[in-house]
């Protein structure tokens, strides 16, 4: 059995033609010829699948260890046609901090469509068993719909408690691990029935394709999300399977760079004097590992010290970019209130912990001393533009 590094390289070989090129083709064909018309080729039209999307589609099955993989022009289209097996008036639990794109597809498309969504806070076991049972006018959940990490305060959901809870009501479970990815951790061993990825973020990794991809426990699940992608259409073209392929096979190097980069930081931070708290899953001691984790990411984000403008840090950093997204090589600064999260009103913002001073980072694989210069240089900007406001405070109340 080949290690994940090696599967991550290979794939699986689809030895498809006689040319001997080590990477798939990329069939630009939309269609496909039929020998007779009596004959079932393999392969008809692009929708509903061809060779460059499968050795994809094979790919990321190997890996999430599922039975099928299915790939999708972004990581929403994948969100959608997975919610698509569902029907009216089924319920959905989903956990109370996921990603703000997900959450209006539940709160506006799906709530118009009749399938009901529950929010609900994960790790409070007590809650969630409580919302997957239902009461005398709420039918029970069908699926429970999470996160690995919370975005953007980096919460772990222990996915095989939410599991076991979830199975004892019949319901699926569906786990979002964009943010961690199989490297770090396999949702479908731990319990759950279908993995979704925005393989825009690590999987691909370079800031240069919109991609998802799905992959499913079992056969039953299978059929049911392949109806979905090809009949809801929302496919990946074969050049973004490409690019996702490409991009998964440095998944290990880069990943590696990146959270050994990211608690550099983190640390730095944590003694900062201009820094509050800081978000970096296992930083503050909690056991990540007893959740399925083998690593923490490259994801964290910081508050910034009572005083400071956080704009005045972002808009002053030189090499991290100050843009949303995430899990790229470049290193990326945002602010969650102003970019991210602002879907959510202040009030729903506050209330999940997502304050107006909180930074968020995506750390690349850049040379780490360069990262933490740059968030020193930016802070020390900041701090020189609050003492000048603050002196600027004491001449106009002098003056009155
Ligand atoms: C980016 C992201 C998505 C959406 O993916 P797209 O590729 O942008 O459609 C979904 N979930 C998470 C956790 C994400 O970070």
């Amino acid at each position: 059995m080949t290690q994940l590094d090696t599967k991550l390289v290979h794939g699986l070989p689809i030895d498809d033609n006689a040319t001997g090129a080590v990477n798939p083709p990329i069939y630009n064909s939309s269609t496909y010829a039929f020998e007779t018309v009596a004959s079932m080729p393999r392969w008809d039209y692009a929708r509903s699948g061809n060779p460059t999307r499968e050795f994809l589609e094979r790919q990321i099955a190997q890996l999430e260890h599922g039975t099928r993989g299915f790939a999708f022009a972004s990581g929403l289209a994948a969100i959608h046609a997975v919610l698509s097996i569902f029907a009216p008036g089924d319920r959905v639990v989903v956990g109370s901090n996921i990603y703000g794109g997900t959450y209006s597809l539940f709160n506006e498309h799906f709530r118009r469509w009749g399938l009901l969504g529950t929010p609900v806070d994960t790790q409070d076991e007590k809650a969630l068993e409580y919302a997957m049972r239902g009461d005398d006018s709420t039918p029970p959940a069908k699926a429970v719909y999470v996160e690995t990490l919370t975005n953007p305060l980096l919460h772990v959901n222990d996915i095989a408690a939410i599991a076991r809870i979830a199975h004892r009501y019949g319901a699926i479970v569906i786990v979002d691990n964009t943010f961690v990815t199989p490297y770090l951790q396999q949702p479908l061993d731990l319990g759950a029935d279908i993995v979704i990825h925005s393989a825009t973020k690590y999987l691909a990794g370079h800031s240069d394709v919109i991609a998802g991809l799905a992959v499913v426990r079992d056969d039953v699940l299978g059929e049911r999300v392949y109806y979905a992608q090809n009949r809801l259409g929302g496919v990946l073209a074969p050049e973004g399977c490409d690019a996702v392929r490409r991009g998964m096979q440095t998944l290990a190097l880069r990943l590696e760079r990146q959270q050994e980069n990211a608690l550099v930081i983190a640390r730095h931070l944590l003694a900062h004097p201009y820094v509050g708290d800081v978000h970096y899953p296992g930083i503050h001691g909690e056991p990540v590992a007893a959740k399925g984790l083998r690593g923490c990411g490259g994801v964290l984000s910081f508050e910034v010290a009572p005083g400071l403008d956080p704009a005045d840090i972002l808009d002053h950093l030189r090499i991290f970019r100050l843009a949303v997204s995430l899990g790229a090589v470049e290193s990326l600064a945002e602010l969650p209130a102003r970019m991210t999260h602002f879907e959510l009103s202040r009030e729903e913002r506050l209330n999940v912990g997502i304050s107006d001073e909180l930074i968020r980072l995506s750390i690349g694989i850049e040379d780490v001393r360069d990262l933490v210069d740059d968030l020193d240089q930016a802070f020390d900007f900041a701090r020189e533009r609050a003492r000048r406001r603050t002196a600027g405070d004491v001449r106009v109340s002098a003056a009155i």
